[in-house]
């Protein structure tokens, strides 16, 4: 499933800077953030032209995969201030490290890298108010 000998991609050479809002790091900082300045912020910086229903699902989940985050043991060392932001909200984290622990996570045992996807895919949904229709019977 994976083109490169080694899986990483662009997410391997990144500066490991994650945009959260509100997060326990933040408050520890004293920077007050919300998901709807994040999301302000996002449609300011496309001047518009984003899309909404995608802007909406981010800043709906990501204090979520913040924490989830934090389970698997993948910490954030710092807040920055980036462009386009009203305030401090870029994690930063090393890239090539996460990218370790979630290969790790996803090739635990009995934990398959497509079953760990699709609970996280369906969890994710159920979250932000999508239903699921269940698979049909008769399809197997
Ligand atoms: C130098 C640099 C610094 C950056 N810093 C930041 C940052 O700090 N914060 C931030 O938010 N963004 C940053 N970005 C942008 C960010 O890295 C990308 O937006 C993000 O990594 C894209 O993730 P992705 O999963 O879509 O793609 P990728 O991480 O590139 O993953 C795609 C994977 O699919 C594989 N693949 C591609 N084609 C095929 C195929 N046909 N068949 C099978 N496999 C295939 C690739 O080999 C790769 O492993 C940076 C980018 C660069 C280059």
């Amino acid at each position: 499933m994976e083109k490169q000998e080694t899986p990483g991609g662009s997410t391997a050479l990144s500066g490991g800077f994650f945009a959260f809002a509100g997060t326990s790091l933040q408050a520890s900082l004293g920077i007050a953030d919300s998901a709807n300045l994040l999301r302000e912020d996002l449609i300011a910086t496309s001047f518009g032209r984003a899309k909404t229903d995608l802007i909406d699902t981010y800043c709906n989940l990501q204090h979520e995969l913040f924490e989830w985050f934090e389970e698997q043991g993948i910490h954030f060392s710092a807040v920055e201030l980036s462009s386009g932001q009203s305030v401090a909200r870029s994690h930063r984290t090393d890239a090539v490290s996460m990218l370790a622990k979630l290969r790790q996570r996803a090739e635990a045992p009995g934990d398959s890298m497509c079953s760990l996807l699709f609970r996280a895919t369906l969890h994710l949904r159920h979250n932000a108010g999508y239903h699921t229709e269940q698979p049909n019977q008769a399809d197997g």
